[in-house]
């Protein structure tokens, strides 16, 4: 039979508590609003500093969280998976996406107006944001 391995993977122990936003007092996520998000130092992947604040009764937290538990507090919908938005900020890998570059879109939308729409094409101009995160993940979103 063959021998069972003797250690388990090294790196588990490196990585910080991986703890659910969560108001003790009140024992439940329902009331609690995200204060402020910062890289952890030394930088891990997916892994921020959170503060919160439960608005039920008023305690405030701050810890160590994963992108992920942030994200179910946050719970913003329409946001891509991985991606966090906080404020304007938008965060990738536990880390704020720094802007690439700035694009000018052309799109074309169908207006109907009045009581017989007529089918005309409208062009208009959109201004957009690349944002980059040192993954190599981009995504564009309107500025
Ligand atoms: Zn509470
Ligand atoms: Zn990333």
């Amino acid at each position: 039979m063959p021998a069972q391995p003797a250690s388990r993977v090294p790196d588990e122990a490196q990585q910080p508590p991986d703890e659910p936003l969560w108001c003790k007092h009140c024992d439940t996520d329902q009331h609690l609003s995200v204060d402020s998000i910062q890289s952890h130092y030394p930088p891990l992947p997916n892994v921020v500093d959170v503060t919160y604040e439960c608005n039920a009764c008023r305690y405030s937290y701050e810890h160590t969280a994963s992108i992920q538990r942030v994200a179910l507090v946050l719970n913003r919908p329409g946001v891509t998976p991985g991606v966090l938005q906080f404020g304007g900020q938008f965060l990738h890998c536990g880390e704020p996406m720094k802007t690439q570059s700035h694009e000018l879109r052309r799109i074309q939308c169908l207006l109907a107006l009045g009581p017989r729409p007529s089918e005309q094409l409208y062009e208009t101009c959109i201004n957009t944001r690349i944002l980059g995160c040192h993954c190599g993940f981009r995504m564009e979103i309107p500025d």
